[in-house]
């Protein structure tokens, strides 16, 4: 794991600085709970705290990097850590994997220092996980951390959470997003629409500028325009999108929708910032009323892409409802 990168987000360093400073005090929390979406990065945070654990340097150094404690984390070989994620093809954490945790955790340290189990993606656990867990949470062994990472969605038990130290990670102000991407990235083309289209989430907006975003800007738009002339296949077109890059583009088009809807409302509020403001739907003009309908749908949508349902058919009723939209 990458125990090092966390430190070079300028967004996560209220968090760290807090457990340094616990730390310094004597009072290294023993259960952590770090909150944060997709690309803000909660398991580099993770992976931070980690490394702070069971680095062997002084403490004001950690993570050094390059001690062996570092060295067997950062090549995912430390004795000591115990990583548990939901398994491939699961819906839920097994409780076997949480027993095997605890057991794990009850063991004397290989190395002499912290013993860390990591749950990823703690939403993930089931009721009898949780239950599971609870007592190693309320009872940590001496030298024990325990970090779970969740979205900020969770729904966690409350016996678990209020448990925990509880590091809920913000999306960064747009300019320090902005500037952490362009610090990393050889170009700056692009990085303000990658950054819109993650919603402002620093590292989703990295690895989308790296995926080449300019032909899926062309892209769509050339296939809106010609959604809007109707001069397009709906059942081709859906098709396509289905088979490549289907997130991207949903996403691309609920920020393009989101941006519509700003510029109608004139609001004057960057779509970068939240979701628009929702007014009672007789104030809204009919364009702006659609546009508000197929977010929703397209919500709906991705939700229901996890299920199972036929794609292309839900998409080619998507594209067909927002056709009015795209002219
Ligand atoms: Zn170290």
């Amino acid at each position: 794991m990458d125990c090092l990168s966390a430190a070079t987000m300028p967004w996560l360093a209220p968090a760290i600085e807090r457990i340094r400073t616990a730390a310094a005090r004597g009072r290294m929390p023993h259960s952590l709970l770090i909150l944060g979406s997709a690309g803000l990065g909660a398991p580099q945070l993770a992976a931070w705290t980690a490394g702070f654990a069971v680095c062997e340097a002084p403490l004001e150094r950690r993570p050094c990097g390059a001690c062996a404690a570092c060295r067997l984390l950062q090549s995912d070989t430390h004795p000591d850590l115990h990583v548990v994620r939901i398994e491939e093809d699961a819906k839920q954490i097994k409780v076997e994997q949480v027993r095997e945790l605890i057991e794990a955790l009850a063991q004397k340290s290989y190395r002499g220092g912290y013993k860390v189990g990591l749950i990823e993606g703690a939403e993930a656990l089931n009721a009898n996980g949780a239950n599971a867990f609870l007592k190693t949470l309320e009872e940590p062994g001496a030298d024990t951390l325990l970090i779970m990472t969740a979205a900020r969605s969770h729904r966690l038990p409350a016996t678990i959470a209020s448990r925990c130290l509880r590091l809920a990670i913000p999306v960064p102000e747009p300019a320090v997003a902005r500037d952490w991407l362009a610090a990393g990235s050889a170009g700056e083309r692009g990085l303000d629409t990658a950054l819109a289209l993650a919603a402002g989430a620093p590292l989703l907006a990295q690895s989308l500028a790296r995926e080449g975003l300019e032909s899926l800007e062309k892209d769509m738009r050339e296939s809106l325009r010609q959604l809007a002339a109707g001069s397009v296949d709906l059942t081709l077109l859906a098709e396509q999108w289905v088979r490549t890059d289907l997130p991207l583009r949903l996403r691309w088009l609920e920020n393009w929708v989101t941006g519509r809807i700003f510029a109608g409302l004139d609001a004057g509020v960057s779509s970068q910032t939240a979701e628009p403001v929702r007014l009672p739907a007789a104030l809204l003009k009919p364009k702006i009323r659609a546009m508000y309908a197929l977010l929703d749908a397209l919500a709906e949508f991705r939700r229901l892409a996890q299920t199972g349902m036929n794609q292309q058919l839900a998409l080619e009723a998507l594209l067909l409802r927002g056709r009015s939209i795209f002219s």
